[in-house]
């Protein structure tokens, strides 16, 4: 069986004890990846330290071009671990599936290589001259979570070196391995000590992130973890980028073509079997397009292929682990008993392999755990709405709130809606749509901290004002 090594300092850490990645589609054993011990997580942090201000003294240009070098070889490197990505996480390799998450991985490797931060001039008069700089942090420790385990982590390191910081990255338990081996190409390309990984559980993500020599923690997981990882800053005083998921609503208005958006609104709840951060988790449809939105959905979902994602056919996969797929089995369980209606899915398909059909649930409304709780799966809840303005309302009455999406065919309408609701992105006719150089954060309980485009870079950096008096 293969064994991934970490990366620390430049050399592959073979480590001690390992734990092995389990293909949520089979069961079967991906490869074994090692339990980091805590002398080896504050290795990484050490090396890391180490590296980290020669990577910061190199011209700006050098990191571009060494970032552009790295974006080379992931394309070149692309299918390899896609498939990798495929075995480990469930996603097809088809459709919006691992082949997309690898473009992502590309994409968002090319862009912070081709932005640059500049000095901003915030204050110039006769006796003086202030200019805001934006220098490195330092370490940054960074945790993933098991969704989009390759594209988050890039979302990670790259800003983050990009700037001129060093990088300990820890990916979830459950998808270490296209992690590992996009580190270890990494590694043939920056300075010893860049960019380190280590593997483990939790505990591993505890010891970084508790670690007093780390000066930035960029996290994405549960608001659970986030409020663990929050707690162990306080200590350093580390900054922060918190990205916690959310329970996006989309509200559709009554003047939709259900059947001209029905794709855009089925991957943007089910990309990656809706366990996405910024997936549409709650739909509020005006009661005029109601049942025309359910059918379409559920016409899409009785023609998209699921199973194993190496097969091309499949365009969509498994849950990814076993807890996941009890909690959403539970959820439908418990809309079931509320007395929703189950229009297609609502029970496993059965093994081998964490397989639930895609789920479209009406007849249901706020105050059901379905509805108010992230199911972060293939289960989408249709709350029928009246007016608009009911709609918006359910949709704030949420403590989380990283995004929101309206549909409609009226421009200034959807605005409007847009306008009221609470979310770090509202997105108009479409959902979930991130782009490199857009920023990306969450509001209220979703955590805080831009990501992407010049925020994103100026989020991995510390702002400096050098303030000169004019003399003579
Ligand atoms: P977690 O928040 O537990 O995991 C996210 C990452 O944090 C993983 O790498 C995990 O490691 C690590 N971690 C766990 N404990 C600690 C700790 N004390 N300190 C530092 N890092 C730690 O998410 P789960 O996998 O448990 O998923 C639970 C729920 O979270 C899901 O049902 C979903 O609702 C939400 N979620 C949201 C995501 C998003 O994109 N925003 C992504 C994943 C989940 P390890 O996996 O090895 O335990």
């Amino acid at each position: 069986m293969a064994q991934y090594p970490m990366h620390i300092n430049g050399h592959a850490i073979p480590g001690g004890a390992h734990f092995d990645v389990i293909n949520p589609s089979t069961g079967g054993v991906v490869g074994s990846v090692p339990s980091a011990t805590d002398a080896e997580v504050d290795q990484a942090i050490a090396a890391a330290r180490a590296a980290q201000a020669d990577w910061a003294a190199r011209p700006s240009d050098d990191r571009a071009a060494l970032l552009q070098r790295i974006g080379d070889r992931f394309e070149e490197e692309s299918e390899r671990i896609a498939s990798l990505i495929t075995q480990e996480q469930g996603k097809p390799l088809s459709g919006p599936g691992s082949m997309f998450e690898m473009e992502a991985v590309v994409g968002f490797t090319r862009v912070p290589a081709s932005l640059d931060v500049e000095p901003e001039v915030v204050f110039e008069d006769d006796t003086r001259l202030d200019v805001l700089h934006y220098v490195p942090l330092g370490v940054v420790a960074a945790i993933a979570p098991w969704n989009w385990p390759a594209m988050i982590a890039i979302w990670q390191m790259m800003p983050s070196i990009r700037m001129g910081n060093t990088v300990v990255i820890k990916p979830s338990e459950y998808t270490p391995i296209a992690t590992l081996e996009l580190v270890a190409i990494m590694n043939e390309i920056l300075p010893p000590g860049v960019v380190n990984i280590v593997t483990g559980a939790g505990d591993v993500g505890a010891r970084l992130t508790s670690s007093p020599d780390v000066d930035k923690i960029m996290f994405t997981g549960s608001v659970e973890t986030g409020r663990k990882v929050a707690a162990a800053a306080s200590t350093s005083l580390a900054r922060l980028t918190l990205e916690l998921g959310g329970n996006d609503a989309a509200i559709v208005l009554d003047d939709v073509d259900a059947s001209a958006i029905a794709e855009g609104l089925f991957w943007g709840a089910f990309v990656n079997m809706g366990q996405t951060c910024a997936c549409a988790k709650r739909l509020y449809v005006q009661d005029a397009v109601h049942d025309e939105v359910v059918e379409a959905l559920v016409n899409l979902a009785n023609v998209m292929p699921m199973g194993d994602g190496l097969d091309p056919a499949n365009v969509l996969g498994p849950i990814q682990n076993t807890a996941q797929f009890d909690k959403v089995s539970a959820l439908v369980e418990d809309a079931k008993k509320s007395g929703a209606t189950i229009h297609c899915g609502g029970v496993p398909t059965g093994g081998p392999g964490n397989f639930y059909p895609i789920t479209v649930v009406s007849g249901i409304t706020d105050g059901v755990d379905l509805v108010d709780v992230e199911q972060f799966g293939p289960v989408i809840p249709v709350i029928r709405v009246g007016d608009e303005a009911d709609a918006i309302a359910r949709a704030n009455a949420s403590t989380v709130a990283l995004g929101a999406s309206v549909w409609s065919s009226n421009p200034e309408r959807a605005s409007a809606v847009a306008a009221q609701l609470d979310a770090g992105t509202v997105w108009v006719n479409q959902h979930g749509a991130v782009h490199p150089m857009v920023p990306f954060g969450g509001a209220k309980g979703s955590g805080f901290g831009l990501e992407f485009g010049i925020d994103g870079l100026k989020s991995v950096s510390q702002p400096k004002v050098i303030s000169t008096a004019k003399t003579g």
